[in-house]
């Protein structure tokens, strides 16, 4: 299928406008997220109908917090990635094999609508790989899900243009954005990406109104220094809001980084309490059991609002409302 948000150039290459990476593709060539192809002057996407994985979620685990809690999310991915994480969770669909096979079997938005309703799904996930370069699919899906007035969500590496940010605006309700790091120097190294065009697409969603949780996956020794993360929670107080949730989420050995050791809990409790510390209202600790991690906290008066164990959520009083002081929290709290 022939992509959207393309240009030709006089020689026969094209200019994909999808991503940040903004490829120039010759022909017979393919962008670096390996899904999309010039075939004789015009952008193919290879991986549009294209899925790899579909399931139900608790939408916990995506992960978004302040999202219509104890929920189920209907979970779509497929194939490639604009970023090469070294570190990636999953890497048997975000990375295309050398041979250019793109994996996964044909579906059409109308099935996976279906398939949601049929499940009584709450909402829709684009997710498990980046859905930035399977965004035709996406696109139609989403509009599709919008008119049955279901909400649709990205988890997103926040790399995306923004001329598609702009066309998925009105589709989309909320999203968890990555923020795998704090320097350029660990983008341009670990993801083989940038830093800057992550912060403005976060500070543009802000803006756009779609719920947003940003999550950050901390590697021992790699993005955890104390200055760092102070900075990045300082970002995200400044110029998102403090009550943008901030998820810190514990590494666990993956992909070209298999051997390395697991992230140690004090280190991600030293990070919650930097959050915290920054003035961030909503800061949570994933991928490992934590008490303290796993609560939401009413910001007027520290009354426990919500508490998780594993993906299971226990509400005190009114979904959103604080039980002791009544204040209503930030978020999307209807079913
Ligand atoms: S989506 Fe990004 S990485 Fe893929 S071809 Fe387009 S600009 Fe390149």
């Amino acid at each position: 299928m022939q992509a959207m948000l393309w240009s030709p150039n006089a020689d026969g290459s094209v200019t994909c406008r999808l991503c940040s990476h903004r490829c120039r593709i010759r022909k017979g060539g393919k962008g670096r997220c390996g899904v999309r192809a010039n075939v004789r002057g015009a952008l193919m996407s290879l991986a549009n109908e294209v899925v790899t994985a579909v399931g139900m979620d608790p939408v916990e685990k995506k992960p978004l917090y302040h999202f219509m809690p104890g929920t189920k999310i209907f979970s779509i991915g497929s194939a490639g990635c604009n970023f090469s994480c070294r570190f990636c969770q999953n890497s048997n669909i975000s990375q295309v094999p050398a041979s250019g096979m793109v994996p996964g079997r044909r579906t059409t938005p109308e099935e996976l609508i279906s398939l949601a309703v049929t499940n009584k799904a709450h909402s829709l996930a684009f997710t498990y790989n980046e859905p930035t370069v399977f965004f035709e699919l996406v696109y139609e899906t989403a509009r599709l899900a919008r008119e049955r007035e279901m909400p649709s969500v990205l988890v997103t590496n926040g790399f995306m243009s923004s001329d598609c940010l702009r066309a998925l605006s009105s589709s989309i309700t909320a999203a968890n954005v990555d923020l795998k790091g704090f320097t350029e120097d660990f983008y341009a190294t670990y993801c083989g990406a940038r830093l800057q065009p992550v912060l403005d697409n976060l500070k543009t969603i802000k803006k756009m109104g779609w719920w947003l949780e940003v999550t950050t996956l901390v590697i021992p020794g790699v993005n955890d220094r104390e200055d760092e993360l102070k900075a990045l929670a300082a970002f995200i107080h400044d110029e998102l809001g403090a009550d943008t949730p901030w998820h810190i989420s514990a590494f666990h050995g993956a992909y070209r980084m298999a051997d390395y050791p697991s992230t140690p809990l004090p280190t991600l409790e030293h990070a919650w309490r930097t959050g915290r510390e920054a003035g961030l209202h909503f800061v949570y600790i994933g991928n490992v059991q934590s008490i303290v991690g796993s609560t939401t906290f009413c910001p007027q008066c520290g009354a426990t609002v919500l508490k998780r164990e594993g993906f299971a959520v226990r509400v005190t009083g009114a979904l959103g409302e604080c039980p002791s002081c009544g204040v209503t929290l930030p978020g999307i709290w209807k079913r």
